[in-house]
C-alpha cells in the first residue's frame, strides 16, 4: 500500500490509534535476521502498517539492506519501506536500485542524502542533496517518497529555519511525508509542527520515537545529532547508569509519557526506532494504546 492510502486512515483501525511504524536495521551477525523477524512478530499484536529498513551510510551495505526488505517483505503483509543514501551515489546506480525495489513490489521509499563519509572518496556523487534524489525517484518512479526532518535542526545546518527552507524544497520536489529525528523534549516538536505549516508544508509530520534502552548507546546516538537531552531526564539515567534494568524502565517510562503527551496534535502517525527489539516498544504499546 503507498502512503497515501495508509495515512489516509489515519489512524490504527483496531485502536483508532495513528499509524505506527517501525525502523529496524540490518543485523550484523549472520543469524540476526531470522531473530528480527522473530522480534518483529512480537509487535504484530499492535498493527503496524511500515517496517523501514535502513541504508548503510554512503551505500555501504546496500545488499544487507535490500536483503532484509525483502526477507521481511516475505514474512509480513504490511508496507516495507527501504531507506536509501544518495551520497556517493550515481544516477546509473540509484536507477538501478529503484528497478530492484520496484520488481520486488516496493510501494514506499525513505529518500536521504546521508551523512558526508570522512575517509571515503564521494567524487561517484551524483546527488548532493536529498531533494535533488527525491526529484530524480519521482521522474524515475511511481514510488511514494518519504524525506527525513530534524525538529532541533540538522546538525549541519546553520539554524532552523534555513533547514525548513532546504525540507521544503524536498517536499516540492514530491516528498509526501516526513518522519523526524528523535527528540526528548515535545516541545520542541510542537514548535516545528507550527514552523512547518507556517512555511507551507502541509504534508503529515511523523515523530520519531526512540524508546532509551542503553546510556552508552545513547551518549553516541545524541553526539551525532543535534537532540536535547532534558536535564531531570539526563541527571536520571546519569544516576542509574550501571543499572541496566533501570536505564530501559526509565527509557520506556519517558517514551510512554511523550507518546501520550503527542496524542493531542492528532498526528497521523507515529515511528519508533526499536533498535531491533520488541520489549521496549511492545511495553509503551502496550500502555499507550490502554490509555488511548
Ligand atoms: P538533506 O535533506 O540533503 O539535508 C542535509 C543538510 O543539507 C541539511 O543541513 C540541510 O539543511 C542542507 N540542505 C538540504 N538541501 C539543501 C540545498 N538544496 N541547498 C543547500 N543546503 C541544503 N542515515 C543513513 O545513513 N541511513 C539511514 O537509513 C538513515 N535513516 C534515517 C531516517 C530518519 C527518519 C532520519 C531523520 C535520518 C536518517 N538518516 C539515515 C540520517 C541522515 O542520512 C543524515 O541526517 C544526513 O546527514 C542528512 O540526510 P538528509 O536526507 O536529511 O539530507
Amino acid at each position: 500500500m503507498k502512503f497515501k492510502d495508509i495515512y489516509k486512515q489515519q489512524n490504527n483501525s483496531a485502536k483508532n490509534f495513528p499509524v505506527i511504524s517501525f525502523e529496524v536495521f540490518p543485523p550484523k551477525d549472520p543469524g540476526g535476521n531470522s531473530l528480527l523477524i522473530k522480534e518483529l512478530q512480537n509487535l504484530m499484536p499492535y498493527n503496524p502498517q511500515v517496517i523501514s529498513v535502513t541504508y548503510g551510510a554512503a551505500g555501504t551495505g546496500r545488499e544487507n539492506s535490500i536483503n532484509l526488505v525483502r526477507l521481511l517483505k516475505n514474512n509480513f503483509d504490511i508496507s516495507i519501506m527501504p531507506h536509501f543514501t544518495c551520497i556517493n551515489a550515481s544516477k546509473y546506480s540509484v536507477e538501478n536500485y529503484l528497478n530492484e525495489i520496484s520488481n520486488m513490489d516496493i510501494k514506499n521509499i525513505l529518500a536521504l542524502r546521508g551523512d558526508i563519509p570522512n575517509d571515503e572518496n564521494i567524487t561517484n556523487s551524483d546527488f548532493q542533496y536529498a531533494n535533488m534524489l527525491v526529484e530524480f525517484i519521482k521522474s524515475k518512479s511511481n514510488l511514494n517518497i518519504a524525506v527525513a526532518g530534524y525538529p532541533e535542526g540538522h546538525i549541519e545546518s546553520e539554524n532552523l529555519e534555513t533547514d525548513i527552507k532546504n525540507l521544503k524544497k524536498k517536499i516540492e520536489a514530491g516528498a509526501e511525508i516526513i518522519y523526524t529525528q528523535l527528540f526528548f523534549e515535545n516541545s520542541y516538536f510542537e514548535k516545528y509542527l507550527e514552523k512547518l505549516r507556517n512555511a507551507g508544508i502541509n504534508v503529515p509530520v511523523i515523530p520519531g520515537i526512540l524508546p532509551i534502552t542503553g546510556y552508552n548507546q545513547l551518549k553516541k546516538m545524541t553526539s551525532l545529532c543535534k537532540v536535547t537531552l532534558p536535564e531531570a531526564l539526563l541527571n536520571n539515567l546519569e544516576k542509574h547508569k550501571n543499572s541496566p534494568d533501570d536505564i530501559k524502565k526509565i527509557g520506556i517510562e519517558y517514551a510512554i509519557n511523550q507518546v501520550n503527551g503527542l496524542k493531542k496534535y492528532n498526528l497521523s502517525g507515529f515511528h519508533f526506532y526499536i533498535l531491533n527489539k520488541a520489549f521496549p516498544t511492545k511495553t509503551i504499546l502496550e500502555e499507550v494504546l490502554k490509555q488511548n
